[in-house]
């Protein structure tokens, strides 16, 4: 017997090839009429479009989302969003535009639809980190769990073969860590092990043929149930250690996941046994006996991805700071967190050290 706990989210998903067309059906399903649209500078197109396709249900458009959800961003669009009367946000784009109406939704409590353009994930979780002076927080709250996710692969054709594997990678680290989790439990270890295997198996065909729709939505899907697994239960070693490198070293969110996951799994293998064959099987490297942390180093490898902090800019003198703050705060991890051992886990990612 597996006793567990699983607390099950609210939350609807819309997910198919052209769904976007679906926006002004759900913006009325929810009882709105004045939706506010967001995105990035970089993707003010598709911000129009959506505000285009959602004519008299929409007020405007801020294109003012970035990385890492600045305070002062944020109070801008609140005040935009008051001024124009909003009565629910539509965010189009990966973590950071989710970011932003998770947060003005945080101060408002206005209803959100995403519509995710990354594998990131955040558009499942009830968790926002914000940035202020410099300091980054997180915190978890049922205000700002989207009330409904619109998953569109055609939109995440123009994600840039980069961008498709170190945002991939970011999704499989949250099925990795839940497969671990203190909190596991069957509904979600079946998740996890779906989401890895479908992003794995997706990657290749993406890196070589990036208009394959089949694989793009795969890849989707599992970005999905990857996400739901972070949502659902709680992270571990590899999620802090890329908190603290994002935080107090301004490294690139989606690379430093890609870059740290296999030196964080090499960790924790000892202790979990069963997670890692898991994952191995879900990768497919279980029958040629490799081990799970090896079977992502060589998957990273082989799609081109980051393979050192190094190559992230990161300066080989910080590693000693990076692991005080790794291991100044305990948290729940299967393997013991000690700070001469993390110090070489950081090592070996920073060199770009296979992993045994
Ligand atoms: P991002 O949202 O910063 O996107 C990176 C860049 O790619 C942006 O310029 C964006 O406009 C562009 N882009 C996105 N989709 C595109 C597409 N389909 N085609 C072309 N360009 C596209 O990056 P991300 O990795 O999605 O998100 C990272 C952020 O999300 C971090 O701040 C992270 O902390 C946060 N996050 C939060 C949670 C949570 O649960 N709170 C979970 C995961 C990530």
């Amino acid at each position: 017997m597996r006793p567990f706990v699983y607390n099950a989210l609210p939350g609807r998903v819309v997910f198919g090839n052209g769904t976007l067309s679906k926006l002004p059906e759900e913006v009325k399903r929810i009882g709105c009429s004045k939706a506010l649209v967001l995105t990035t500078p970089q993707q003010t197109k598709e911000g129009e479009n959506a505000r285009a396709l959602l004519g008299d249900l929409a007020v405007g458009v801020s294109n003012s989302a970035t990385m890492h959800t600045p305070v002062d961003v944020t109070e801008k669009a609140v005040e935009l969003a008051t001024k124009l009367g909003a009565d629910c946000l539509v965010a189009i784009g990966g973590g950071s535009t989710t970011g932003l109406a998770k947060a003005i939704a945080l101060r408002t409590d206005l209803p959100q639809i995403v519509v995710p353009t990354t594998y990131a994930g955040s558009e499942t979780t009830p968790i926002i980190g914000q940035t202020e002076s410099g300091y980054k927080t997180t915190q978890k709250s049922l205000k700002v769990l989207p009330e409904v996710i619109i998953y569109d692969v055609s939109l995440t054709l123009t994600l840039p073969p980069k961008l498709v594997v170190t945002s991939g990678i970011n999704a499989i680290a949250h099925a990795v860590e839940a497969l671990y989790s203190q909190d596991s439990n069957p509904m979600i270890d079946n998740l996890a092990e779906q989401g890895i295997s479908k992003i794995a198996r997706s990657l290749p065909t993406i890196v070589s043929s990036p208009d394959d729709l089949e694989a793009r939505s795969d890849a989707l899907f599992g970005a999905w149930a990857c996400g739901t697994c972070l949502g659902a239960v709680g992270m571990a070693l590899h999620h802090k250690l890329c908190h603290t490198l994002g935080g107090s070293f301004d490294l690139p969110h989606s690379e430093t996941h890609t870059v740290v996951l296999p030196h964080a799994m090499a960790y924790n293998a000892p202790y979990a046994s069963e997670a890692m064959n898991t994952i191995a099987r879900a990768l497919g490297v279980d029958k040629a006996g490799k081990s799970a942390a090896l079977g992502i180093f060589e998957l990273i490898q082989s799609l081109g991805g980051p393979l050192s902090l190094k190559e992230l800019g990161m300066r080989e003198e910080d590693l000693d700071r990076a692991a005080d703050i790794a291991a100044g705060s305990p948290y729940p991890n299967p393997a013991p967190l000690e700070r001469e051992k993390l110090r070489k886990l950081l090592g070996d990612a920073w060199a770009g050290k296979r992993p045994e």
